[in-house]
């Protein structure tokens, strides 16, 4: 199994955020340092480190994911205007959390997708 994480703790319920979403699968709450009026990370319950750590067993929750981060844009209101969202995967994609993660950004527009 692997080992805990700061977003498995938020999960759990030991460490505490301002969580939008929780199912038995996943768990979305506000990002800490939020980059647009709405930052949601939207995590699996249980840990797969990044996306190079992807099996097939993990298809159900990945698909997870994707449906709770429709429906929590949807909640936060922003389907008509869109949204953006982000996996940030090891030292050159900028991946901080060893937690795959997805991050919803809405609320303005993003501009471009890569400033540099
Ligand atoms: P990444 O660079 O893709 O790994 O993103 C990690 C994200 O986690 C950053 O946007 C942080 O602001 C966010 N973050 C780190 N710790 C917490 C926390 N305790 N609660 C909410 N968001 C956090």
């Amino acid at each position: 199994m692997a080992e805990e994480t700061i977003f498995s703790r938020i999960a759990a319920g030991e460490i505490p955020a301002e969580i939008v979403y929780q199912d038995e699968a996943v768990t979305a709450f506000r990002d800490i340092n939020p980059l647009a009026p709405t930052h949601v990370l939207v995590v699996p319950n249980r840990v797969i480190p990044a996306m190079t750590d992807v099996t097939p067993e993990d298809e159900p929750v990945l698909g997870r994911l994707l449906a709770a981060a429709a429906r929590i844009a949807e909640d936060e209101g922003l389907s008509e205007d869109g949204y953006r969202l982000i996996v940030n995967c090891g030292s050159h994609g900028g991946q901080e959390v060893p937690h795959l993660h997805l991050h919803l950004l809405g609320g303005r527009p993003l501009g471009p997708m890569l400033t540099e």
